[in-house]
């Protein structure tokens, strides 16, 4: 392995370096100055970029190029074309124009539209992102782009990122100019993403179709030693999987990827990866990536890495942490509480922004997370609440409480500076003490959303927490615009957001019983699954946020309404429909064949223990019989085309078909205990998580 990382960082991204090596002065200028802006460019410019790129990418070694982007799959999507075209003598040139580079037209009609695409116009297309860099793999260039219908309307996640990002920006520097800075030009939200994985054995994998068609195992008991008594968190790395993670590092930091951190979760065969934050897109395609070469990379060690959020039962499941803090141009984030009073004050304007955005918005919130597999882990006991919360610290708790307490602003002529913030102490950053039970935790100079499941795009939650606090920020704009006297009403601001909004501060467990009655009280919303909340998202206020802002329109709010819940109804359909084939076809008949063989034995020599198993699984098989024939019925009863209403269609199946599906694997997973093991179908929970 090469330990130059510096020398070959990057080395397959056409970066920042590249770049000014490479453009002409002029070309790099405008190309700058598109990317700053959001604006277009030439087609003479993209021409000559098109052409330098050309020529990069062949050097790396790639024959083809390709627009990658990212449907509303949940996953990224690309188109391969090669450079290859005849010269008019019929002789093989390599060509790339600017239209290529620029723009992409595609065949959308197999990507999900939740019915914006009409039948009649199929094609989609996709437009270069140049705030995020191309970059060779697998002989391609790759150009991040977005992806629209022809009418224009968004179809991916990219977008309405790109667009939260501008709202957020342009409310943030407003707010700063009324409070007389007239440096900043532009804020940027921060992303870090934390990546917990599986690693299992290729060989186990295979033998489970469920894990094959899910992502998750549908059956299986407990093994005999869980995860409680295991040593695996931050334990010494086993030599394969060191090996694994070598190699994903290394294909990782080639491709500008800046992973950190690596080390064991909490569950056996669990695992963490943790890149360095950078500006939210490019922290978002990162994220891809790395979810592309963990599975890559996997594969070549015989090994397959889950990024289901909940792969086993009873063990820990895997989340992703959003760190999310902002940025001015000039490098200051602007959630750090500084060191001086003006800082400090500066610092809890934005920082009760979040506060009152994510009171306000917390159904947007934990709409961002909600997929079927994320429904397994949330709420779980070592996975964040359904319920959203923010975690301050002790310290911070303290000062919000005074500031509270202290009813009206009283001019305080010995203590007040400037911008009347005088009942702050100097602010000591708190990021020690973290509570690991909060969804929403502040960890001295960001904010850390817990609720992401492993397999989730960042954009969505990103894009959401963006936009909410663009619109807190754009309300204390206004205020503080009107206001009479700046500096008596930047103090009530604060002070009222804080108290107005104190009930989502929770400093406690977590995962409690008592959480859960307390958030009741104070009036949080629990919406425990994914079918309780996604029709929320085009709740008057939510549509009200999102079109002011120009995320989306109603269309595209309606239509990824539409697309949520349709994702969602399949998933359920297709893990019911495994656990009916994995029972109908291997389980029953594996019980059939041990019972009888029991019943022969029991007429040539009875016995006590032979008995006791024969009546026990006798009965298990018959439940498990009865359950399967009701959940094949179920199935067949809720289909998209029964039942026409997408709204309907979930509730019914959250409500129908999972508490089915949960009954039959209780049996199954207790006949699984009474079986003899070489009897068994499917590998146990010990042969996948402990054998690698
Ligand atoms: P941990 O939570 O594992 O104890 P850290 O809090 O140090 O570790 O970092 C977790 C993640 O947060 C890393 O990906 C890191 O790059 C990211 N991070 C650190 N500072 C910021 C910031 N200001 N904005 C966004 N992300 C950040
Ligand atoms: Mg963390």
């Amino acid at each position: 392995m090469n330990s130059n990382v510096p020398e070959y960082f990057g080395s397959m991204v056409f970066n920042e370096d590249v770049m000014r090596e490479r453009l002409t002065p002029e070309v790099y200028d405008a190309l700058h100055v598109a990317m700053e802006t959001g604006g277009g460019l030439t087609i003479d410019i993209a021409n000559a970029v098109a052409a330098v790129m050309k020529d990069w990418a062949i050097e790396k070694g790639a024959t083809h190029y390709t627009h990658w982007f990212q449907p509303m799959t949940g996953i990224t999507a690309e188109k391969h074309d090669s450079f290859l075209r005849p010269d008019k003598n019929g002789h093989p040139i390599m060509s790339f124009s600017g239209k290529g580079l620029i723009k992409g037209e595609s065949d959308a009609s197999s990507f999900p539209s939740g019915g914006l695409r009409a039948t009649f116009e199929a094609r989609g297309y996709t437009a270069w992102d140049p705030t995020s860099y191309a970059f060779v793999k697998d002989g391609s260039l790759y150009i991040p782009t977005v992806f629209c219908s022809f009418s224009g309307d968004t179809l991916d996640a990219k977008t309405p990122l790109l667009r939260s990002m501008q709202a957020l920006s342009e409310q943030a520097v407003r707010l700063m100019r009324i409070c007389g800075n007239r440096d900043v030009n532009r804020v940027v939200p921060m992303v870090g993403a934390e990546q917990e994985y599986f690693l299992i054995d290729k060989e186990m994998y295979d033998r489970r179709p469920d894990l094959i068609y899910t992502g998750r195992t549908l059956f299986g008991a407990p093994s005999p030693k869980g995860q409680k008594s295991d040593h695996h968190y931050y334990g010494a790395i086993k030599p394969r999987i060191m090996a694994f993670m070598q190699e994903l590092d290394t294909e990782l930091w080639k491709l500008g990827v800046f992973s950190q951190t690596k080390h064991n979760e909490a569950a056996p065969a669990q695992h963490e990866l943790a890149p360095f934050f950078e500006n939210a897109n490019a922290a978002v395609d990162h994220n891809h990536i790395t979810m592309e070469y963990l599975r890559k990379t996997a594969e070549k060690h015989g090994l397959v890495c889950l990024l289901h959020e909940k792969p086993f039962a009873s063990v820990n499941g895997s989340g992703k942490h959003d760190n999310w803090s902002i940025c001015t141009d000039t490098g200051v984030n602007l959630l750090d509480p500084g060191n001086t009073p003006a800082e400090n004050a500066q610092f809890l304007l934005f920082f009760s922004a979040v506060i009152k955005a994510v009171d306000e918005y917390q159904d947007l919130l934990r709409l961002s997370v909600a997929t079927r597999s994320n429904d397994l882990r949330l709420g779980g006991n070592e996975a964040p609440p359904a319920i959203i919360s923010i975690y301050v610290g002790e310290v911070l708790e303290h000062i919000i409480e005074k500031l509270v307490a202290k009813e009206e602003y009283e001019p305080d002529e010995e203590h007040d500076i400037k911008l009347g913030v005088s009942a702050l102490p100097s602010f000591p950053r708190d990021s020690s003490d973290r509570n690991r039970t909060s969804p929403f935790a502040f960890t001295g100079n960001k904010f850390e959303f817990r609720m992401l499941g492993s397999s989730l795009n960042v954009a969505n939650p990103t894009a959401t927490l963006n936009t909410i606090v663009a619109e807190e920020l754009r309300k204390f704009a206004d205020k503080l615009e009107a206001a009479e006297d700046f500096d008596v009403a930047l103090n009530r601001l604060i002070r009222h957001t804080l108290r107005d909004h104190k009930r989502i501060i929770f400093g406690g467990n977590g995962y409690s019983k008592e959480w859960v009655e307390e958030a009741k009280r104070r009036g949080l919303s629990n919406y425990a699954t994914t079918a309780d909340v996604l029709p929320h998202f085009t709740d008057e206020k939510n549509v009200e946020l999102f079109t002011r802002h120009g995320i989306y329109t109603v269309q595209e709010m309606n239509s990824r309404r539409e697309i949520s819940l349709a994702t969602y109804a399949s998933n359920v359909r297709i893990e019911a429909k495994t656990m009916v084939d994995m029972v109908r076809r291997n389980y029953l008949p594996a019980i059939g064949r041990y019972t009888a063989e029991l019943d022969r034995a029991l007429q040539l020599s009875g016995g006590r223990a032979k008995r006791a198993t024969f009546d026990r699984l006798i009965a298990l098989e018959d439940s498990a019989f009865d359950t399967v024939t009701a959940l094949e019925a179920a199935v067949a009863d809720y289909t998209a085309v029964n039942v026409a209403d997408s709204e309907e269609l979930a509730r019914k199946l959250c409500d129908k078909v999972i508490p089915l599906m949960d009954t039959l694997r209780e049996t199954v997973d207790e006949a699984e205990k009474l079986m003899p093991a070489s009897d068994w179908p499917f590998p146990s929970y010990g042969d996948i998580m402990f054998k690698i």
